[in-house]
């Protein structure tokens, strides 16, 4: 018998294979890159991404990372300072994803890596190596459709940002700046991020706006003089080095995007980006891939239809990507960006309350038979 396909093997698609495979399953992973590469993200691995990581027998110590347990928020020349409430960790996408597939793979899991799938058929995929039977088909391809199964646009969707990803050696003073924080930086049209990664590494990852990007002369070297006239970055990035020859970008990113699962085959199960797409700043795009794949290996095993899984997935997250994405429109101003950076250096206490509203919560997390970490902050 078929065992379920699974399209990407990322987060998402390496946790449900992890999980299928201990259940007993056969799941077949394709993935299309033939080896692990670096991938657009923050890189910041919040508390619950942790809870999912190591109940999957994940060991993330051994992986290294960098400790975060605050949060900088700047706006020009102001910024304010808060502790973040749980234990949070600065971890490379190209290490975790790479660990997290062979972990799958030693559980059982088989990995065909440089296989790309074409088409989605109704009960098939067609790959670059051939059609494939799959009646059960875990989607988790992230931010790129594939033909035969696209996502449907939504309004409200911030659809039209453009994210760059790259990596900084810092000065060691800007280096030690960096230690256990991370930062956000707001500018007009859009943000940074900046926190240490395993190995003194910077990671710097940022969202604009398409029309700012284009303002500032549409090529990756015009927009990072645009971000060094912000004096924040100008300090901490002006002498350091960028460590990849071209950062790593993605356009349309559609902030936002719950998969609402109506009029879809009963064996299609879309995971991660696939379901849905939480603003950036959240800091929880990963931990809810990684829910995700736990909440459709559980529907499997119980024989539950996927849209079954899509409504229990959307109701575990969608209001966190909805106030996520609402708050990422109110900080887009001038009076917004300095506001929130007010806000924060009023009530420091109030990022509990902010965390709680824009991540996976801990009742989710029990539901889905996880226990949450918490540490250090909290
Ligand atoms: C700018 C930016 C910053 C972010 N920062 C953070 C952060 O700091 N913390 C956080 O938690 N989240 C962050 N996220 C979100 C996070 O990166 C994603 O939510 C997460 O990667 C989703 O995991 P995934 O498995 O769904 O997709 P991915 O990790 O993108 O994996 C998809 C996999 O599918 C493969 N694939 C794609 N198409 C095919 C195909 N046709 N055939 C075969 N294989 C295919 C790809 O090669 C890839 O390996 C950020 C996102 C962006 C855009």
């Amino acid at each position: 018998m078929t065992g379920p396909v699974i399209v990407g093997g990322g987060l998402a698609g390496g946790a449900a294979a992890a999980i299928l495979a201990r259940g007993g399953a056969r799941p077949l992973v394709l993935e299309r890159e033939t080896e692990p590469r670096d991938k657009i993200c923050g890189e910041f691995l919040s508390t619950e991404a942790q809870t999912h990581l190591a109940a999957l027998g994940l060991d993330l110590e051994r992986l290294g990372g960098a400790p975060i347990g605050a949060v900088r928020l700047v706006a020009g020349h102001r910024q304010a300072q808060a502790r973040l409430p749980f234990a949070a960790l600065g971890l490379s996408r190209r290490r975790l994803d790479a660990a997290l597939l062979e972990h799958a793979e030693a559980l059982g899991a088989k990995v065909e890596r440089g296989t790309s799938v074409r088409t989605i058929t109704a009960d098939a995929v067609e790959t670059s190596r051939g059609a494939l039977p799959a009646p059960t088909l875990l989607l988790a391809s992230g931010k790129h459709d594939v033909r035969g199964a696209r996502r449907v646009e939504q309004a409200g969707v911030l659809g039209d940002m453009v994210g760059f990803k790259t990596y900084f050696r810092l000065s060691p003073p800007q280096l030690a700046a960096l230690d256990g924080v991370v930062e956000v930086v707001l500018f007009a049209g859009g943000y940074a991020g900046l926190q240490r990664i395993e190995g003194d590494l910077a990671n710097l990852c940022l969202v604009v706006r398409r029309r700012a990007f284009e303002a500032a002369g549409k090529t990756w070297a015009a927009l990072l003089d645009r971000l060094l006239e912000e004096p924040h970055l100008a300090r901490r990035l002006g002498d350091g080095e960028a460590v990849l020859a071209k950062p790593l970008t993605i356009a349309d990113i559609p902030y936002g995007f719950t998969h609402r699962g109506r009029d879809e085959r009963p064996g299609l199960f879309r995971l991660g980006d696939q379901a849905a797409v939480i603003p950036s700043f959240s800091g929880d795009g990963m931990s809810i891939a990684l829910h995700s794949a736990r909440l459709a290996a559980q529907t499997l095993a119980d024989g539950a239809p996927a849209a079954a899984y899509h409504r229990r997935l959307r109701g575990d997250v969608g209001r966190q990507v909805a106030l996520a994405t609402w708050l990422q429109r109110r900080a887009e101003g001038w009076p917004g960006r300095h506001a929130a950076v007010w806000a924060l250096g009023l009530a420091p206490a109030a990022i509990d309350r902010l965390a709680a509203w824009t991540r996976v919560p801990d009742a989710a997390l029990r539901r889905a038979g996880l226990e949450p970490r918490r540490a250090a902050g909290a």
